[in-house]
């Protein structure tokens, strides 16, 4: 076990005192601590995001942009407010690139609804990669086969990185857009995005970057990689579900038509008319996630109060912790081990299920997860059925890492 206070100068990380500000941490399970290793499905979210959606529907619960009244205004203020908070965060030259979603899966929805559907045609191919989530498939298939277009996908090796060769040599002028992810949230591996989008660009095509795994631990920031979109959910960065973000560049926006109908995304209604709202509301049809909003921007403001140098950096020290620790327990194996890694660990251990273990471990009050992860293409390429996954986040300590180990060994005892 090592000490509270992880890393040394400006990188220190009170974790102690970070873990505090979440309450769910101090819970039992089956009478024993939480021990949270599934950040990679949702993270835990601090009191000071809890506490702001509460004080929102408190104080000023209301529906945005359409009334004159005090409450109205207020509700209006605060939700703008909160997509100043994510423009900045992510660096957006305009806010009004930003737009509200429901998570990232809508986020990659609507830019294969609008985007693809006004973009593509028979012949045309959309590049995706070996690693992508369901999430940055299933969209680009469908609007694939609406249109008679083909998915292409660029191969990975078995330590999980991209063929680099390989995707220069699929890049060609039939490819209408490039939508990759950031970090896999199965193998962990960080993607060298900006020479990706740099070599994509260099042939015209824009890029989708699917940022769920990254916003928490690496803080990509838009304008530096220069991607036309990028998707990612509110829940996976210590904010609330059911908001989320797609951010695309102003051009791009402007020239999409928008992908559902409603209230807030017209200008003007007529039976024989519609004309379409500006950027953002074009793309906000209905009454949208404003408490969500809200939590997301108190969220964002956790992070950089933390630092987001300093996530990064004791994050990677979990991740090297971890690693070391796990590889010296006989039978295990870890799929992924890219170069260039986030703190996600994908392991399986010889004639054992990962179902089985992850009961086991559940036993001990470690929530990890186990099966496809939403990635079954993926599982293919490696020949099993699923994995059990540690994701880590900046919350977690060193004990964490501890307690798991012991439970796999446990584990291993009871089940061989
Ligand atoms: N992409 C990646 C890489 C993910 O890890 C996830 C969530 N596991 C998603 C997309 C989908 O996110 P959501 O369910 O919040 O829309």
């Amino acid at each position: 076990m090592m000490e509270t206070v992880a890393g040394s100068g400006i990188y220190a990380l009170d974790t102690g005192r970070i873990r505090d500000d979440f309450p769910i941490l101090h819970t039992l399970v089956h009478g024993k601590p939480l021990v949270y290793l599934d950040n990679g499905a949702t993270s835990q979210k601090p009191l000071q995001v809890i506490r702001s959606i509460e004080d929102y529907y408190r104080q000023i619960n209301s529906n945005v942009h359409r009334g004159v009244h005090h409450l109205s205004q207020q509700a209006t203020d605060a939700f703008e407010a909160a997509r100043t908070k994510v423009a900045e965060f992510i660096g957006a030259r305009h806010t009004h690139e930003v737009i509200f979603t429901r998570g990232t899966t809508e986020s990659i929805n609507l830019v294969a609804s609008s985007f693809g559907r006004e973009n593509l045609k028979e012949g045309d191919e959309v590049l995706i990669t070996a690693m992508e989530h369901h999430s940055n498939i299933v969209p680009w298939q469908m609007l694939c086969e609406e249109k008679g277009a083909r998915l292409q996908v660029i191969p990975i090796s078995q330590i999980g990185e991209l063929e680099l060769t390989e995707f220069h040599r699929m890049l060609n002028s039939r490819v209408k857009i490039l939508a990759l992810t950031h970090v896999s949230n199965t193998l962990g591996t960080i993607n060298p995005l900006k020479e990706i989008i740099d070599s994509a660009h260099r042939h015209r095509i824009p890029v989708l970057v699917d940022a769920a795994q990254s916003v928490l631990h690496l803080h990509p920031d838009v304008q530096e990689l220069d991607c036309e979109f990028m998707a990612f959910s509110g829940h996976k960065v210590c904010g609330p579900t059911g908001i989320g973000v797609l951010y695309g560049k102003q051009d791009f926006l402007n020239a999409m038509p928008p992908w559902q109908g409603g209230g807030e995304m017209i200008k003007t209604v007529t039976f024989e008319k519609t004309t379409y709202n500006e950027l953002p509301f074009k793309f906000e049809a209905g009454t949208p996630d404003i408490a969500g909003a809200i939590g997301l921007r108190a969220a964002l403001e956790y992070l950089q109060v933390t630092g987001t140098d300093k996530i990064f950096h004791y994050e990677r020290q979990l991740l090297e912790y971890a690693t070391g620790k796990l590889q010296q327990i006989e039978g295990l194996r870890i799929y992924g081990s890219a170069a260039q890694k986030a703190s996600v660990i994908s392991f399986n251990i010889e004639g054992l299920h990962p179902y089985d273990v992850g009961v086991i471990l559940d036993q001990s009050g470690i929530a990890v997860r186990t099966g496809h992860h939403c990635t079954q293409p993926l599982m293919d390429f490696y020949g099993i059925p699923g994995t059990v996954r540690a994701s880590l986040a900046f919350y977690n300590n060193f004990e964490d890492i501890d307690t798991l180990c012991n439970a796999v060994r446990n584990a291993i005892r009871m089940l061989r």
